[in-house]
C-alpha cells in the first residue's frame, strides 16, 4: 500500500482526548494513565513510584510509548487521584496544567556517548519553561518537541519544533520535522525552541484554534518561522528521514563506563523488571523505539541480570522489529488479542514479512504504529493482512 504524494492534513472538529496523567482514559481494561516523562529520563526513585503505582493501582507493568512516555493501564476508578499525589511527590508530575503538554523527546545516550553536545539540558530547560508559562497549558496533546545533539535519532521523529545540534555552537530550529533555517547558539537555543512553540498557538489561534500539529496549519513552518524572526539560512541542514542511531546491546560510554541498552518486547515492562533497573543504576533513559537504556555501569556484567528478566539486548533479536497495539484485552475495538498473537511467532520463529520491521494492530487505526518503513499486521476478524511496506 504504498503512499501516493503528500498527504492532505485532516481538519480537527475538537480538541484532542489524548490522555495523561490526571485526565485518564476509559479503556475497556479500565483507566489508561499517561504519565510525560521529558528526555525519556527517570530517576531510580521514580522508576520505583511508578513501578509500586503499576502494581498497587493497575496491572502490575508500565508500557512504554513511542513518544519516551510511560502508560499505566487497568486503575482501578478513582485511582487517578492516588496516582496523581505520588507522581507530583516524585517530582513526575511538575504543573497539573500543562502535563499533557510535555511530549519532549531527547537525542539517546546524550551526554553520555556519542553526539556533538549533551541535549539533557535543553530538555531539562525547555521544559521548566513550558511549565512556567500559562499561555504554553493550551498546547494540544499531540505537541511534540525533540532535542537532538546531532547523532540523528530524534529529529527524524516528526517534532512540531526542535533543536538539531550542527556543530557544537551551531543549533538548527526544526519545524515539522524539517530546518527551518532559523539559528541560534546552543545557549540561546531553548529560548528559540520556546518562542517558536509561542508562535505555533498564536498562528493556530489565527487559523481557528483546531490544529493539533504544527503541520496541520496551513503553510504552517513558514508562517511560524515568520513569526518567531530573524532571517534564514539559505542552506537547509539535512534532516534525517529516519533515525540514525539505534543502539542495542552495551555502548561504551565517552567516560569510559558502560550503558546497556535494552529493547523491552512490545514495550511492556513488567513489575518483575522495574525495580531491577532501579536496583543497577541512578537514572535510565526510555527510548522513544520502546527500549531502556541504563548507563553509567563499570562493565557489561549486569547484561545477563537483564537477559534473565526478559529484557533483550541481542541486536539480532527479532524483538527489535516488532511492535504491537493495545489490542484485546485492552482495546474494545479490537479484532485480537495482539500481543499474544505477536508473541506467540515471536517465540515459534513464524513472524510473518520474513521477519522484516513490522507492527501488529488490532484494528485500521494502527495505534502506536512506529516511523520509517514498516510492515502492517492488521486483525480482519478471521485472522491477519499483511500489508505491504510503507512509510
Ligand atoms: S489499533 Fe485499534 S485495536 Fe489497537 S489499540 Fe488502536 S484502536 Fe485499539
Amino acid at each position: 500500500m504504498p503512499s501516493a504524494g503528500p498527504r492532505t492534513p485532516p481538519l480537527r472538529d475538537r480538541a484532542d482526548a489524548c490522555p495523561g496523567a490526571l485526565q485518564t482514559h476509559s479503556a475497556a481494561d479500565g483507566e489508561l494513565a499517561r504519565v510525560r516523562v521529558p528526555g525519556g529520563l527517570l530517576r531510580a526513585d521514580q522508576l520505583r513510584v511508578l513501578g509500586a503505582a503499576a502494581v498497587e493501582l493497575g496491572d502490575g507493568a508500565l508500557e512504554l510509548t513511542s513518544r519516551g512516555n510511560v502508560q499505566l493501564r487497568g486503575l482501578r476508578p478513582g485511582a487517578a487521584g492516588e496516582l496523581g499525589e505520588r507522581l507530583a511527590a516524585a517530582g513526575l508530575l511538575p504543573s497539573d496544567s500543562h502535563e499533557t503538554a510535555r511530549n519532549l523527546l531527547g537525542s539517546v545516550l546524550s551526554g553520555r556517548a556519542g553526539g556533538l553536545l549533551d541535549a539533557r539540558p535543553w530538555v531539562r530547560a525547555f521544559d521548566a519553561g513550558l511549565c512556567a508559562d500559562p499561555t504554553l497549558a493550551a498546547l494540544p496533546g499531540r505537541f511534540l518537541a525533540t532535542f537532538d545533539d546531532g547523532r540523528g535519532d530524534v529529529a527524524a521523529l516528526g517534532g512540531d519544533v526542535g533543536l538539531l545540534a550542527l556543530s557544537r555552537e551551531a543549533v538548527a530550529l526544526t519545524l515539522a520535522g524539517a530546518d527551518s533555517g532559523l539559528r541560534a547558539t546552543s545557549d540561546d537555543a531553548v529560548a528559540l525552541a520556546l518562542a517558536a512553540t509561542r508562535a505555533f498557538l498564536a498562528e493556530r489561534a489565527v487559523q481557528g484554534g483546531r490544529a493539533w500539529r504544527l503541520a496541520e496549519l496551513t503553510g504552517g513552518p513558514a508562517r511560524v518561522t515568520a513569526r518567531v524572526g530573524g532571517a534564514p539560512d539559505a542552506a537547509r541542514a539535512d534532516v534525517p528521514a529516519e533515525p540514525r542511531v539505534r543502539a542495542v546491546g552495551a555502548v561504551p560510554q565517552d567516560d569510559g563506563r558502560t550503558a546497556l541498552a535494552a529493547v523491552v518486547p512490545l514495550g511492556r515492562l513488567t513489575a518483575a523488571q522495574l525495580p531491577l533497573l532501579a536496583d543497577l543504576a541512578a537514572e535510565v533513559q526510555l527510548t522513544p523505539w520502546r527500549g531502556v537504556v541504563v548507563p553509567d555501569l563499570a562493565d557489561g556484567s549486569a547484561a545477563a541480570l537483564l537477559v534473565e528478566a526478559g529484557l533483550v539486548l541481542d541486536p539480532g533479536s527479532p524483538w527489535t522489529r516488532v511492535t504491537a497495539c493495545a489490542g484485546l484485552p485492552g482495546c474494545a475495538k479490537s479484532l485480537a488479542d495482539v500481543r499474544a498473537d505477536a508473541t506467540a511467532a515471536v517465540v515459534v520463529g513464524a513472524l510473518p514479512a520474513d521477519g522484516a520491521r513490522q507492527h501488529w494492530a488490532g484494528c485500521e487505526r494502527r495505534c502506536g504504529r512506529p516511523g520509517g518503513a514498516v510492515v502492517d499486521v492488521v486483525a480482519t476478524g478471521s485472522g491477519y493482512r499483511v500489508d505491504a511496506p510503507t512509510s
